[in-house]
């Protein structure tokens, strides 16, 4: 499997809720290389940069408004197939579908407020990592 990298957000509602910790233990846990790590409160129009791809679902202007109510933890992670990996260890979207033991399972609330980020291909692992850390592409 290809070393890759992915994006972690950990989002308000997991900061809310004080689970930064036990999130940031799994990565470790699951054999990831933390590259980066900041916390930050999102701009508005970061957020939406971020999640231009999103723009003209219904649901744009509530995940843009979630996404920036307080301080996230973004980490830029590296691992065999980081991608899939982190994917499974976050699970399925809705915390309602994810599998037992996901952290979106373990704290996720609803389709919108789902506790995590994970990029959704190796291709966009590379572009949202450096989206955040420009200047980690060679770490
Ligand atoms: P993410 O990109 O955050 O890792 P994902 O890839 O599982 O999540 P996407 O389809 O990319 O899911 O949706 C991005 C985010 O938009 C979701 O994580 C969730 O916060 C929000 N979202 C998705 N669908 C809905 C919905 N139906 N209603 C409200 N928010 C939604
Ligand atoms: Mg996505």
């Amino acid at each position: 499997m290809p070393t890759q990298r992915t994006l972690c957000i950990i989002k308000p509602d997991a900061v809310e809720k004080k689970v930064q910790g036990s999130i940031i233990q799994r990565v470790l846990e699951e054999g990831f290389r933390i590259v980066a790590m900041q916390q930050v409160q999102l701009s508005r129009a970061q957020a939406e940069g971020f999640y231009a791809v999103h723009r003209d679902r219904p649901f744009f202007d509530e995940l843009c408004t979630f996404m920036t109510r307080g301080p996230v933890v973004i980490a830029a992670l590296e691992r065999d197939d980081a991608v899939a990996h982190w994917r499974k260890v976050i699970g399925a979207t809705d915390p309602a579908k994810a599998d037992e033991g996901t952290i979106r399972k373990l704290y996720g609330a609803n389709v919108g407020e789902n506790a995590t980020h994970g990029s959704d291909s190796p291709e966009n692992g590379l572009i949202e990592t450096a989206y955040f850390f420009p200047g980690h592409e060679l770490l």
